[in-house]
C-alpha cells in the first residue's frame, strides 16, 4: 500500500496556499508537523514544506505537486525530512487553521507564526559543542609517561599538558575549556587523537540568553488578597476553564500571584505560558522568573539573537522548558500540555499584531486556553474597558488586589498647571515644584525618573515669521529635530534631512524649535544639575540587544541619579530607590486624535506613577499639563480606576464607541492619487453593497459609520493613503460582517493594494 502525505509548501502566495499530496518513500519516518523538502512545480524545484496530514491509503490525489498539473499523474516523492522531530504540534496545526479562518490569512502565514523564522531555509542550526575525552582513562598515567623523554621532561609539552588537564579536570571536556587551560592547543589535540590517546566527540548545546544581574529573589508570604486570588486561579485550573481578570493596583504584587499560580500549575504536571508586553520584558522580570523556575523557563523576545531564539524555542518543543515567558508571539509556544495562560498588562495595544496575520494575542490566548482545557488569566492595574466590562457583566471572574503590598501608600500625585507656570514667568520645561523636588531628591541620595512620550529634541521645527513647518518630503507629517545627530528625522518613515538655516518658505532666519522630546529633557537636567548623572532611554539609545539591560543595571546600581525616557520606562521596572517620578508633558498622548487617547493617557499616567515609592520610602509624582481638569488626569491623580472606568464607559456608550462597537479600517495606498481616489470610491460602494446584502435589512443598521476618505496622514513614503472606515455595532452579526469584508478584500486583491485592519491600534 502506498503511503502518502499532504504538504503545504512554504510559499506565501494565495495560488499555492493549499495541500499537495506526496508519496512517502519507504523507510522514511514522516509525521504530521514535519518540516520537509519536496519537489515543487513543473521544474521540480526543491521547496520546504510542512506535513499537515499523513495517510496510509492513497485517496484520489488532487493536484500532484504542481499548479494545473493534468490529473492523474504519479505522485512525486518527498525528498527529505529536515528536522528529526515534527516542528509543529497537532495543536499548532489546528490553531493555524483557526487563525487562517479568523484573520483571513494564508495558511502558510499562520503556520509561520509557530516557528522561529530562521528555522526556515535552515538559516540557523543547532550548536554542536566539540568535546575531547580520554580514550582509555585507565592507562592515562602510562600514556603521560610515554610522552616524557629520558631526562623526565615532556617531549611535546602541549600534548602533555592537554592530557594532564583531562586527567585532573574530568575525562571529557569541551574543546573551548581545554583551550582555556592550554592556549593554542589545537595541534596538540590532533596529535593526541592520532596517537589514540584522545577521542573527539560533540553534543548539542542550547544557547541561553544572558539573563544578567539577578534580582536577589526573596521568598514572600502572600497576603490575604494575593492568597485568595491564587486560590481562585487554582479552582479554575481544576475546572480546566474560565477567564479571570486580576485587577491589582501598581505594586500590589501581581507578579507574585502569577508565580505562585505557575508553581501550582507545574505541580499539577502541566506547563504554563506567560505573555508580557515587549517593553516590560526587562532583565529584571526575566531574572525574577529565571531565579524562581531556574532552567525550567524559556524566554522569547525580540532582543534575542537568532541562535538564542531558536534554542529557546527548541527547549520548549523538546520539553526541557515548562514555562514560556515572552512577548506577543510567545502565545504560539510549541507546548502540548498547557495548564495556565497568563497575559500581564492585558490592556496593552502591543498584543495586537500590526503585520499580517493581524491577530490579537488575547483572542489567540483564549482559543488556546479552550484547546488545552485551561484557564486564561488577564492582569492589569488599568484593565482595558472591554475586559473590565466583561468582568462586571460576569463573563470573566474578577479578582482584585486593591492595596499595595504591606499597605505601602500609593504615591501622592501633584498636578501642575503649566499655563499658570507660564503666566508666572516660567517658560522652561520644568515647573518650579518639579525643579525643587529634583533638587531634594539629589540631596537625599535618592533617584528620579522623568517621563516624556517623545524622543528626539524638538517635535517640530517651524518659522516664527511665516509659520512654515518643516515636513518630511515623503510623508505628511512634521519632522523631529535630533540634536545628537544634528538633523531632522521623520518618525513615520525614518528619513532624514539637514536643518534649514533660514526658512525655506520666506527666507527669514527665524527658525524655531517647538515641542519637548527626551533629548531636551536630558539637556535641561544637565544644565540644572551638572553634578548629577542622567541616563536617557528611548529607541535611539537602546538599539542594541544588551544596551537596555546595561542601562537599567547601571540605574539600579545607583550609578545615575536621573533616568529620562519614553514609554520604555513606564512599565514593569521596580527600582526601590526611586522616590520621584515626573511626567514632563501629560498632554502629548491626550492630543493624539483617537477615541482611545483618554483611556491611554489614564493608563500611562497610572503606570508611570506606579514606578514611585515601591519600597519603604513613600513616593512623589508630579504631572505637568496644560489641561489639569481633563478626566484622564483628574482620576489618575487619585489612582481611581473605578471612577475613571464609569466615566469613560459612559462616554463610549454615548458615542457608541468600543467596547459597544468595533472599528474596521481598510487602508489603500498608491502613487497615483487620482486613480486611488476613484478606485477607493468604487471599492467602497461595492463593499457596502456586499455588506448590506449579507447583513440583511435589520443588520444594515449595525453599520454605524461608513466613510471613504484620505487617511489622517495622507502620504507615507511618497505614496498617497486613503481609507475606508467602518464602525460596526457589536451584535451577533459582527463576525458575519467581518467575514464579508475579508472575503471582499481577498476577491479584489489585484485591483488596488488594500490592507484590512480589524480593531486597528492607531488610525493615522
Ligand atoms: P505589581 O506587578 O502588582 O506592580 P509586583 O508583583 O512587582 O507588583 O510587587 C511589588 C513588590 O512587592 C515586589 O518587590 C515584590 O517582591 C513585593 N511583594 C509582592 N508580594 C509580596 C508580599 N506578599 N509580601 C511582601 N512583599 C511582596
Ligand atoms: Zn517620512
Amino acid at each position: 500500500m502506498e503511503r502518502t502525505c499532504e504538504v503545504i509548501v512554504d510559499i506565501a502566495h494565495a495560488n499555492v496556499d493549499r495541500l499537495y499530496s506526496y508519496l512517502m518513500p519507504e523507510q522514511m519516518q514522516v509525521f504530521p508537523g514535519c518540516h520537509v523538502l519536496v519537489p515543487f512545480g513543473s521544474g521540480n524545484r526543491q521547496r520546504e514544506g510542512f506535513v499537515i496530514r499523513v495517510s496510509d491509503a492513497t485517496e484520489a490525489p488532487e493536484s500532484p505537486g504542481g499548479e494545473n498539473a493534468p490529473s492523474p499523474i504519479p505522485l512525486k516523492p518527498l525528498l527529505r525530512v529536515i528536522e528529526p522531530y515534527p516542528i509543529l504540534t497537532p495543536e499548532q496545526i489546528e490553531l493555524a487553521y483557526w487563525i487562517q479562518k479568523s484573520y483571513y490569512c494564508l495558511l502558510v502565514d499562520a503556520l509561520r507564526l509557530m516557528i522561529p523564522a530562521q528555522l526556515r531555509g535552515s538559516r540557523v542550526k543547532e550548536k554542536i559543542e566539540r568535546t575531547v575525552r580520554l580514550a582509555d582513562p585507565e592507562s592515562v598515567d602510562e600514556q603521560l609517561r610515554s610522552l616524557l623523554d629520558k631526562s623526565g621532561k615532556p617531549r611535546a609539552p602541549k600534548q602533555y599538558e592537554v592530557l594532564e588537564t583531562l586527567k585532573t579536570n574530568g575525562t571529557e571536556l569541551s574543546v573551548s575549556d581545554v583551550l582555556a587551560f592550554v592556549p593554542d592547543a589545537h595541534g596538540a589535540i590532533s596529535a593526541l587523537v592520532k596517537r589514540g590517546y584522545v577521542v573527539e566527540g560533540g553534543h548539542v548545546t542550547f544557547r541561553r540568553p544572558n539573563i544578567g544581574a539577578l534580582s536577589g529573589d526573596k521568598l514572600v508570604t502572600l497576603n490575604a488578597a494575593q492568597k485568595s486570588a491564587v486560590e481562585a486561579i487554582e479552582r479554575a485550573m481544576d475546572a480546566k476553564s474560565g477567564t479571570l481578570l486580576l485587577h491589582g493596583v501598581t505594586g500590589s504584587g501581581k507578579t507574585e500571584v502569577y508565580m505562585h499560580a505557575i508553581e501550582r500549575c507545574l505541580a499539577m504536571g502541566r506547563q504554563a505560558i506567560m505573555l508580557v508586553p515587549e517593553i516590560s520584558l526587562t532583565p529584571q522580570t526575566v531574572g525574577l522568573f529565571q531565579e524562581r523556575f531556574s532552567d525550567g523557563i524559556a524566554v522569547l523576545h525580540s532582543r534575542l539573537s537568532a541562535g538564542e531564539r531558536f534554542d529557546e524555542w527548541r527547549r520548549i518543543r523538546l520539553g526541557k522548558a515548562r514555562v514560556a515567558v515572552g512577548a506577543r508571539s510567545a502565545v504560539f509556544a510549541p507546548m502540548q500540555n498547557v495548564g495556565l495562560i497568563i497575559v500581564d498588562e492585558e490592556h496593552e495595544g502591543s498584543y495586537q499584531s500590526e503585520t499580517v496575520p493581524r491577530y490579537g494575542a488575547l483572542e489567540v490566548a483564549a482559543y488556546r486556553a479552550r484547546q488545552f482545557g485551561c484557564p486564561l488569566l488577564l492582569g492589569s492595574a488599568t484593565p482595558s474597558l472591554l475586559s473590565y466590562y466583561r468582568a462586571l457583566s460576569g463573563r470573566y471572574t474578577l479578582l482584585e488586589l486593591p492595596q499595595r503590598v504591606q499597605n505601602r501608600p500609593l504615591p501622592h500625585v501633584e498636578i501642575i498647571d503649566m499655563r499658570q507656570e507660564f503666566q508666572a514667568g516660567n517658560n522652561g520645561i520644568f515647573s518650579g515644584k518639579l525643579t525643587q523636588y529634583l533638587e531634594e531628591c539629589l540631596q537625599k541620595g535618592q533617584q528620579a525618573m522623568l517621563f516624556i512620550n517623545r524622543r528626539g529634541y524638538s517635535t517640530f521645527v517651524s518659522c516664527r515669521n511665516c509659520g512654515y513647518v518643516v515636513l518630511c518630503d515623503d510623508c505628511d507629517i512634521s519632522m523631529t529635530y535630533h540634536k545628537g545627530e544634528n538633523r531632522l528625522r521623520c518618525h513615520f518613515c525614518g528619513s532624514v534631512k539637514p536643518l534649514p538655516a533660514q526658512c525655506p518658505a520666506c527666507g527669514k532666519p527665524f527658525i524655531k524649535y517647538f515641542g519637548v522630546g527626551t533629548e531636551q529633557v536630558e539637556e535641561q537636567l544637565h544644565k540644572l544639575f551638572p553634578e548629577a548623572v542622567t541616563l536617557r532611554m528611548d529607541t535611539d539609545t537602546v538599539r542594541t540587544k544588551d544596551a537596555m539591560q546595561q542601562m537599567l543595571g547601571a540605574f539600579s546600581r545607583g550609578e545615575a541619579q536621573f533616568l529620562v525616557g519614553t514609554q520604555m520606562i513606564a512599565k514593569g521596572h521596580d527600582f526601590p530607590n526611586v522616590t520621584l517620578v515626573g511626567v514632563v508633558a501629560a498632554d502629548a498622548t491626550l492630543l493624539i486624535p483617537d477615541f482611545r487617547s483618554t483611556e491611554r493617557t489614564f493608563q500611562l499616567l497610572t503606570q508611570v506613577a506606579g514606578r514611585a515609592g515601591r519600597d519603604e520610602t513613600p513616593g512623589k509624582v508630579v504631572v505637568q499639563t496644560y489641561s489639569p481638569a481633563h478626566p484622564a488626569i483628574r482620576y489618575a491623580r487619585t489612582h481611581d480606576y473605578k471612577s475613571f472606568y464609569a466615566y469613560e464607559l459612559e462616554q463610549r456608550k454615548k458615542a457608541v464607541f468600543p467596547p459597544f462597537s468595533l472599528f474596521v479600517r481598510i487602508l489603500f495606498s498608491s502613487d497615483d492619487e487620482a486613480a486611488l481616489s476613484a478606485g477607493v470610491s468604487t471599492y467602497a460602494e461595492q463593499l457596502r453593497a456586499a455588506l448590506c446584502e449579507r447583513l440583511g435589512e435589520e443588520g444594515e443598521r449595525d453599520i454605524l459609520l461608513y466613510s471613504a476618505s484620505p487617511a489622517p496622514i495622507k502620504r507615507k513614503q511618497r505614496a498617497y493613503r486613503y481609507q475606508i472606515l467602518i464602525k460596526l455595532l457589536r451584535t451577533a452579526r459582527l463576525s458575519d460582517a467581518i467575514q464579508t469584508i475579508y472575503t471582499f478584500a481577498a476577491d479584489h486583491r489585484s485591483e488596488l493594494f488594500a490592507m484590512v485592519e480589524v480593531n486597528p491600534q492607531d488610525m493615522l
